[in-house]
């Protein structure tokens, strides 16, 4: 027993009496009650990025993790969430293509679609306007988390400065045709523009590379013992 007490407190953080009184409760209710007792304790957070193609299944896992109870930070939601109420982007974008890009205060979608589609320079000069923003969001967000592990979905971890903020990467991986029929299930798009989505988007086989994790959500491979798996790594 002072043996696994021993190595707990060695891969944490936090102080030793809180850790002693509290060594019956889960991980996080310890990190929890030692940030609060002591508010200027470091507390280790392992930060995971969890990547993937469209359609491989992202949001299927952080759905998971998030039934677990592990804070999920979407990146994508937030940049929509970002990009209609943030004043920085709403300017920066009516600079961009003009006043008509927003309309009654809302971001006309459509239209911001129409003039980034295939326009690298457009797309990357609305990149760079909207992920600073949700980078500090991001920041801001984990400031407020108490869990020894965090993740963020985001499907440009590897093309974005995303992949420096975090400690352990993930890829899930799908068979393309299978991406491709549950997007045309999901979305009312042709397999023409998906198919032409895909191509722009880095190779799972690049992703894989530079990842330090694999999720194959292949619909025959079970999803949640590799999940369960990746987070004993992460913990040991
Ligand atoms: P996007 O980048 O387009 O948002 P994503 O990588 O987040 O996609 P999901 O939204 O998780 O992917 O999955 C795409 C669709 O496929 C969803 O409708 C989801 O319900 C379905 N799906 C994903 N994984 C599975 C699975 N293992 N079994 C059945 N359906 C699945």
């Amino acid at each position: 027993m002072k043996k696994i007490i021993w190595n707990l407190y060695t891969i944490t953080n936090f102080c030793e009496n809180c850790f002693k009184k509290f060594i019956d409760f889960k991980i996080t209710d310890v990190y929890i009650f030692c940030k609060f007792v002591h508010k200027s304790i470091k507390v280790r957070m392992i930060i995971v990025g969890i990547t993937g193609g469209i359609g491989s299944g992202k949001t299927t896992v952080s759905k998971v993790l998030t039934a677990l109870e592990y804070p999920v930070y979407i990146a994508d939601d937030e940049a929509k969430r970002l990009t209609n109420t943030n004043l920085f982007i709403k300017e920066g974008l009516i600079k961009l293509f003009g006043k008509k890009i927003v309309a009654d205060g809302f971001l006309n979608k459509k239209m911001l679609a129409d003039k980034i589609f295939n326009n690298k320079e457009k797309l990357q000069a609305v990149n760079n306007l909207i992920h600073p923003v949700v980078m500090k969001d991001f920041t801001e967000w984990k400031e407020k988390e108490f869990s020894p592990i965090i993740f963020i979905e985001t499907a440009i971890l590897f093309e974005t400065p995303f992949h420096n903020m975090v400690d352990k990467k993930i890829t899930v991986t799908s068979p393309l045709e299978l991406r491709i029929e549950r997007l045309l299930k999901r979305n009312h798009t042709s397999e023409q523009e998906i198919k032409s989505r895909m191509n722009s988007q880095m190779s799972d086989e690049e992703k894989i590379k530079l990842s330090d994790f694999v999720i194959v959500n292949d619909e025959k491979t079970a999803v949640l013992p590799q999940i369960q798996f990746i987070l004993s790594c992460l913990r040991s």
